[in-house]
């Protein structure tokens, strides 16, 4: 079986490890001329990182992986610790510590798996089809290439996703900006192995530890949609937003260099329910794009590419029917991890300023059992449990 994958990201890389595991012969088409991800971090939840290790990624994963013990919420106002928890009886519920890993580093380390040089750049889609022997797909460059299966993990722009569904799928704006990097870890912002995060006024400010003594660190700041933005100004504009918060934050908006700031305005799509169209199917942001709130939507890709390797081992030979098999699997579960994340993004950003104010009380009362409870309902649910 030959397996055409059209997107090197993670979601694109993981499958094509996940379909070459049980013996496909890959092609991986990846549009950018060279690996240069977007954004500095995110962080693998446990159900993610069993993914990474059932695709033969442990001792990397864990080598790149920041050690996260504990939590914290504080009032970004006042700097009072709201609340302080120990993440160990996560980690012995699911049974797996999750792994905040720099972005660049997770992308080049499942590239690596496949071979990098096996990876063609420079090749964008710009047609897809599907056929009664094949599935096919055109090139901007004019080339074309076909296989049994078409997998489109072409994100969260995708041109798959329009062929799939036959129309175009508006992407909705979440209501904020996310700013983003890497910075070297102060424990004056939090401590070295805690996931750290200043609440307060409907936005965050929050650190978590990355391999190599690093934070990754970010910002959600409510903004208007398109809002003008000056390229290289972000440190001054969180200074701004951020300029009457506690210590810790000043203490970090001091770690940034002036450049090292990724801004992201967060959008999501309403979760559907046709994710293939014969040979041609889509995985990963291309199928389910989430706002970051409850950091799924990466750890949902790698899910999606170990449903897909399952589908294949329950439809050996039988493309249609394995793509169906997925997609029965996955839709559901992707979806509804897209409206989880909607419903915290809307709360954490005070879409209902009440409603806010009751989740920053509620902080004040929690000694992490809730909030565990929450993030295992995330985790637990993928093809791996
Ligand atoms: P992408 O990473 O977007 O990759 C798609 C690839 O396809 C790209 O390389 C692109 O160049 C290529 N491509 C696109 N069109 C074509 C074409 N026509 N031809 C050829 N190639 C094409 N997830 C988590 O699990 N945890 C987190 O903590 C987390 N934090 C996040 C924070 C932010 C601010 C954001 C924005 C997202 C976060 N996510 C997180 C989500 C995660 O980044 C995405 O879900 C993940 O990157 C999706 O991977 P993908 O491979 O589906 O898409």
């Amino acid at each position: 079986m030959r397996a055409i994958v059209i997107g090197a990201g993670m979601g694109g890389t993981s499958a094509a490890l996940a379909l070459r595991q049980i013996g496909f012969e890959v092609e991986v088409y990846e549009q950018v001329r060279e690996n240069k991800p977007v954004g500095a971090a995110i962080s693998v939840w446990s159900n993610g990182v069993k993914c990474l290790n059932h695709l033969g990624l442990e001792e990397e994963t864990k080598r790149l992986g920041g050690m996260v013990d504990s939590m914290s919420y504080i009032d970004g106002l006042t700097g009072e610790v709201m609340c302080r928890f120990s993440m160990l009886p996560l980690i012995e519920e699911v049974g797996q510590r999750p792994y905040p890993i720099a972005r660049a580093e997770l992308q080049l380390m499942l590239m690596e798996k496949f071979g990098l040089d096996e990876i063609r750049f420079g090749k964008r889609m710009v047609a897809v089809a599907d056929g009664p022997e094949a599935a096919t797909v055109e090139f901007a460059d004019g080339s074309v290439a076909s296989g049994d299966v078409v997998i489109c993990a072409d994100g969260a722009k995708s041109l798959g996703r329009e062929y799939v569904l036959g129309r175009q799928a508006q992407r909705r704006y979440a209501g904020y900006v996310n700013y983003n990097g890497l910075v070297e870890i102060d424990e004056a912002v939090g401590p070295a192995t805690e996931w750290t995060t200043y609440v307060g006024e409907g936005k965050r400010a929050s650190v978590m530890p990355v391999a190599a003594g690093r934070f990754y660190f970010f910002f959600d700041v409510p903004e208007p949609e398109g809002a003008p933005y000056e390229p290289g100004t972000a440190k001054e504009v969180l200074k701004t937003a951020f300029a009457h918060w506690t210590g810790g934050v000043h203490a970090l908006l001091e770690a940034i260099g002036p450049d090292a700031v990724n801004r992201v305005e967060i959008l999501d799509l309403d979760p559907f329910d046709t994710w293939v169209k014969g040979r041609v199917a889509l995985l990963g942001d291309a199928a389910h794009n989430t706002t970051p709130d409850i950091g799924q939507g990466g750890c949902s890709a790698m899910e999606d590419a170990v449903a897909l390797q399952f589908a294949f081992q329950e439809h050996p030979g039988d493309p249609r029917a394995a793509l169906l098999a997925y997609q029965r699997a996955r839709v559901e579960r992707a979806g509804e991890l897209v409206l989880r994340a909607r419903r915290r993004c809307d709360l954490t950003h005070a879409k209902d300023a009440a409603a806010t104010q009751a989740w920053y009380d509620e902080l004040r009362r929690e000694d992490g059992t809730n909030i565990i409870r929450g993030i295992v309902g995330n985790i637990v649910g993928g093809p791996l449990t």
